[in-house]
């Protein structure tokens, strides 16, 4: 079987109207301080959803006001972990209660698969926020004997007011990565979603009100990344940026940060990851993860397995099974449930993968499937596979961000290794062996932030999750996604007399 030759019609969901579209400061719905709109488009057609409120500057430094008053006046870093937590809960649980809705959001949005974000991305919004409400009474410092002449103790205060600035490949789950744990800490925040994915952001900030989070707390500002985004990393009176997004924008956001107030930032940024299969691997299995690795939500996933290396000994029938697998994957309208993969998110991100897609032609890759469109309509690619891959292409260095794998044959494990750093990024890597031995030394040796073995995707709230070399720094997620949002104080004083 090949591609279906057109996207697959939609099934008859029925999508919900759009409810909030203005911009979300200090606890109101409001419109931009400019008037100006800016539309969102469905990759499903090209088509325009909705109208979106377009913040800049202006709205910034509004939002920024009402984060401050609420830090430093109100009661959000003042109440007990206890009563945040209380109220997280409430949040997580409106958020699975409004699933199918916010769900429907993200795909019309994003392009990504209704029935999946259902499953996975809800779940795991309401998870993140758990995870760390439970956290939220069980921030404490240290008590320190410095001397017998000094007692000393450590303080763990919440750093101030955030700025969050995320992408559109998973609108939900990055929300949820950022805004949980810097609530949790007791931070108050401006979050900018991503100009393709505002929708979902804007109804959590609804129920967010509606699960008592006091106003001010979490602010929701759309707009573009050269105004509203600079506006944010450039901010005098922002104490810290946290930033998902490419590579060169992380720069941009780094050298703000340096030229404003020198707020902290932390990046999660592009990748190239690596997946190794050895000789050992069970061939069949090993392809579907491979697929996976680089199909799932379009390979519009900072850690897909976009540069696949296999051992040479089982590579062969390896490449014929990947093949096959590739022809038959599903690619069709992100509300049917046979669907495995949507349209690309929007004009922009499909232009610039047919164009990869022609750099690998030219580079002298092997295109074994795909390398089209898929139909006439949206934004929909063929799963995409070139061998024959030499290393310093770019299309084994550059991240395409899209269904593209290259395919490399190793002979040693050295030699896999040597391979698999060969890149400008570190996020993750994947390793396919029986071998103890092998996946040990592998896993050491490879310069990521994760490292999944016999797994891909293998993700959990407690699993901190984040990038080595220009893959950025910082990590989202565990007890790292939170201590980010703290600061160490230490309080020394003198004791006299002591008997100790
Ligand atoms: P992007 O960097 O273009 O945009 C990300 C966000 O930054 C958007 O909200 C955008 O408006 C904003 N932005 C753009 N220019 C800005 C500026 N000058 N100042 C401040 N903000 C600005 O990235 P994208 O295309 O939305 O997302 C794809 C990229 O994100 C890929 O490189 C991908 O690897 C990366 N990503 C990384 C992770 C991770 O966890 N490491 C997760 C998802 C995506």
């Amino acid at each position: 079987p090949s591609p279906s030759p057109s996207p697959l019609p939609p099934p008859p969901f029925k999508i919900p109207p759009i409810k909030f579209t203005k911009l979300f400061i200090n606890g109101q719905f409001v419109p931009s301080l400019s008037g100006k709109e800016f539309e969102t488009v469905d990759p499903r057609t090209g088509e325009v959803i909705v109208k979106i409120s377009e913040g800049r500057k202006e709205d910034i430094d509004v939002a920024v006001n009402a984060a401050r008053e609420a830090f430093d006046n109100g009661p959000w870093p003042r109440m007990s972990g206890v009563e945040r937590a209380r109220i997280m809960m409430k949040w997580a649980d409106l958020i699975e209660e409004n699933a199918e809705e916010v769900a429907a959001l993200d795909a019309i949005d994003a392009g990504k698969l209704f029935h999946l974000v259902k499953v996975l991305d809800i779940p795991a919004v309401a998870g993140a926020i758990r995870y760390y409400a439970g956290a939220a009474d069980k921030i404490h410092g240290e008590v320190l004997k410095a001397s017998r002449e000094f007692h000393a103790y450590t303080l763990m205060e919440p750093i101030g007011v955030v700025g969050h600035i995320i992408p559109w490949n998973f609108p939900s789950t990055m929300f949820a990565a950022k805004v949980s744990p810097s609530l949790a800490a007791g931070c108050t925040m401006v979050l900018k979603p991503a100009e393709q994915t505002p929708l979902s952001a804007l109804f959590y900030a609804h129920l967010a009100k509606q699960a008592g989070i006091p106003d001010g707390v979490l602010n929701v500002v759309p707009g573009f990344g050269p105004t509203a985004g600079a506006a944010i990393s450039s901010h005098m009176d922002i104490d810290k940026v946290s930033f998902t997004g490419s590579t060169d924008v992380g720069r941009a956001i780094m050298h703000a940060a340096a030229s404003s107030n020198l707020k902290p930032v932390s990046l999660e940024l592009g990748g190239k990851s690596p997946l190794l299969i050895f000789d050992d691997a069970d061939v069949d299995k090993a392809a579907d993860l491979a697929l996976l690795g680089i199909l799932f939500n379009k390979g519009e996933i900072c850690v897909a397995s976009s540069r696949v290396f296999v051992q040479e000994g089982i590579y062969d029938e390896f490449e014929k099974k990947l093949v096959e697998k590739a022809k038959a994957w599903v690619v069709g309208d992100p509300f049917d449930p046979k669907s495995q993969q949507g349209p690309q998110v929007d004009k922009n991100q499909f232009e610039k993968i047919l164009s990869y897609i022609e750099i690998g032609k030219q580079e002298g890759a092997t295109l074994l499937t795909g390398g089209k469109r898929v139909g006439n309509k949206g934004y929909y690619i063929e799963p995409t596979i070139f061998s024959n891959v030499k290393e310093d292409m770019r299309i084994a260095q550059d991240e395409i961000f899209g269904p593209v794998l290259a395919l490399m044959k190793f002979r040693s494990i050295e030699e896999a290794i040597k391979g698999a750093n060969n890149s400008r990024y570190g996020l993750a890597a994947g390793i396919v062996t029986k071998n103890i031995d092998t996946a040990n030394t592998v896993s050491r040796s490879i310069r990521a932030g994760i490292v999944w073995i016999n797994c891909y995707f293998a993700f959990g709230n407690d699993i901190p999750y984040g990038g080595y070399k220009q893959s950025g720094f910082g990590r989202d997620f565990g007890l790292e996604g939170l201590h980010k949002y703290l600061q160490v104080k230490s309080v020394v004083t003198p004791i006299y007399n002591s008997p100790w």
